[in-house]
C-alpha cells in the first residue's frame, strides 16, 4: 500500500468513527426529547437539549464538510502549493528553499483554511452562539478573524524556521529520542514548575484570612497528610469565567500549596471546597499528573519515531505529488495519517486511565475522608448547568474527562456496592 491510499484509508476510518459516535450522541438527546416531550417540568431541560441537539447536528455536518475539505488539501492542493511555494522562492541553497518554502506555505495554507473554515464558524457564532449578527458584530468577526491569521504568522514563522535549521543540522537516526525528551521536559516544566511556581506571580493573590474556613482546610491537608499552612484565593479574572468547576489547585511537587478561586467561595459551600480539595489532593498523592504526563510523552515519542520513518521513507513525499522534500509537509502530512491511532487507541486508553483517576478521588473524598462528594457533584452539575445526557462511547472519545453526570452515576454505583 502507498503513502496516499494509507493516508486516505486512515482519514475515512478516522471522520467515520467520528460521525459514528456524534451520530450516538444525538441519538441520546433525541431519545429523551421524544419520552419526555409533555413533562412540563423539564421544560427547561429540554430546552437544553433541544439546543445541544442542534448544536450536534451541526458538529456532524461541519465534520463532514472538514474531511472532504482535508482530502482535497492533502490530494490536491497541499502537493500543487508547496511545489509552486519552492519554485517562486528557487535559491542556490537547499536549506534556504526549504525555509523560505515553508513559510510562503504556511501563509497560504493558513489563508486557505480561514477562508474555508469561514462557513462553519459564522454559522456557529451567529445561529448557533449567543452572538446576535448586525453590521457591527460581523465586522469584529471580521477583524477577529484577522488578527489570529496575523498572529499565527508572527508564532509560526520564527518557531518553524528555528525548528527547521535546529534538525537539519543535528539529524541523526536518534533524533526522535531526543524531542521526546525535549518534550517531556517542557511539559514537566510548564505544568510543575512555571503554572504553579510563575504564573501565580503575574495572578492577584490573598492569603485566605485566618478563621474556620482556613481551620478546615488545613485540617483537609492534615489529615491527607498533605502538608501545607499555605491557603491562597486567586483573583484572576481570566479564570472567573472557565468552565472548570470548583476552579482549587494543589500543586504537587516543590512548592506545595492550595489555590482557591474566589469565584468558588461565592458559588459554593465551604463543604463543597472541602470535599473537592480532598479529591484534587488525592491527585497529588497518587502522582495522577505526573503518570498523565509520562504516557502523553510515550505517545507523542511513538509519534516522533513513527515520523522519522515516514521521513525518512523514498517515497513519501512522492506518493502525494510534493517534488521536494520538506520537514514541515513530512509532519503535516504524517499528522493525518497518525490521527486515527491517536483518536482512537490512545486517546481511549488515556481516557480510562484518567477516569479512573477520577473515580478514585471522588470515592477517596467521600469513603476514605467522609465528605459528602455526592452532594457537591450534584451541586455542581446544577450550578454550571451539566450536561445530564452523556453517550458513553461518545464521552469516551471526545470527553478527557469524564463528565459530571458520569462521576455522579459512578459514585453512586461504587456507594450501592459497598453497601
Ligand atoms: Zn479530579
Amino acid at each position: 500500500m502507498d503513502w496516499k491510499t494509507l493516508s486516505f484509508c486512515s482519514l475515512t476510518l478516522d471522520y467515520l468513527v467520528i460521525v459514528y459516535l456524534n451520530f450516538r450522541q444525538l441519538f441520546t438527546y433525541k431519545k429523551f426529547i421524544k419520552t419526555n416531550k409533555e413533562n412540563k417540568d423539564l421544560a427547561e431541560e429540554l430546552l437544553l437539549s433541544s439546543l445541544r441537539y442542534r448544536q450536534t447536528v451541526f458538529k456532524i455536518v461541519a465534520t463532514i464538510y472538514s474531511v472532504i475539505t482535508y482530502f482535497i488539501f492533502l490530494h490536491f492542493i497541499y502537493p500543487k502549493l508547496w511545489n509552486l511555494s519552492i519554485e517562486i522562492t528557487s535559491t542556490d541553497s537547499l536549506l534556504k528553499n526549504e525555509i523560505i518554502g515553508t513559510m510562503l506555505f504556511f501563509a497560504l495554507k493558513a489563508l486557505l483554511n480561514v477562508v474555508l473554515n469561514f462557513p462553519v464558524s459564522f454559522f456557529s457564532t451567529f445561529y448557533l452562539g449567543d452572538d446576535e449578527l448586525n453590521l457591527k458584530a460581523f465586522r469584529v468577526f471580521v477583524q477577529d478573524k484577522a488578527l489570529a491569521y496575523i498572529f499565527s504568522i508572527f508564532l509560526y514563522f520564527p518557531l518553524l524556521t528555528c525548528s527547521i535549521l535546529i534538525i537539519r543540522s543535528f539529524y541523526t537516526q536518534h533524533s526522535w529520542i531526543y524531542c521526546t525528551v525535549l518534550d517531556f521536559i517542557y511539559q514537566f516544566f510548564i505544568e510543575f514548575i512555571y503554572s504553579p511556581m510563575v504564573k501565580p506571580m503575574f495572578v492577584q493573590m490573598i492569603n485566605l484570612p485566618d478563621g474556620d474556613l482556613k481551620n478546615d482546610i488545613i485540617q483537609v491537608c492534615k489529615k491527607t497528610g498533605y502538608n501545607t499552612n499555605s491557603v491562597l484565593i486567586s483573583l484572576d479574572t481570566a479564570a472567573q469565567n472557565s468552565t472548570q468547576h470548583l476552579n482549587i489547585y494543589c500543586s504537587p511537587y516543590f512548592k506545595k500549596q492550595v489555590i482557591i478561586h474566589e469565584s468558588s467561595f461565592k458559588k459554593y459551600s465551604k463543604e463543597d471546597v472541602v470535599s473537592a480539595l480532598a479529591h484534587e489532593i488525592y491527585h497529588c498523592k497518587q502522582h495522577d499528573q505526573l503518570k498523565n504526563l509520562v504516557i502523553q510523552t510515550l505517545n507523542n515519542g511513538l509519534f516522533f519515531f513513527l515520523l522519522n520513518h515516514f521521513i525518512q521513507s523514498p517515497t513519501s513525499f512522492s506518493d502525494f505529488g510534493f517534488e521536494y522534500d520538506s520537514l514541515y509537509i513530512g509532519y503535516l502530512v504524517f499528522s493525518f495519517i497518525y490521527g486515527p491511532i491517536h483518536q482512537l487507541l490512545f486517546n481511549i486508553f488515556s481516557t480510562i486511565l484518567v477516569r479512573n483517576q477520577e473515580f478514585s478521588a471522588d470515592l477517596y473524598s467521600q469513603t476514605q475522608l467522609g465528605y459528602n462528594n455526592l452532594e457537591t457533584l450534584k451541586k455542581i452539575l446544577k450550578i454550571e448547568n451539566g450536561d445530564k445526557l452523556v453517550d458513553y462511547y461518545y464521552s469516551l472519545v471526545f470527553n478527557n474527562y469524564p463528565s459530571v453526570i458520569e462521576r455522579i452515576k459512578n459514585l453512586e454505583l461504587l456507594l450501592k456496592k459497598s453497601k
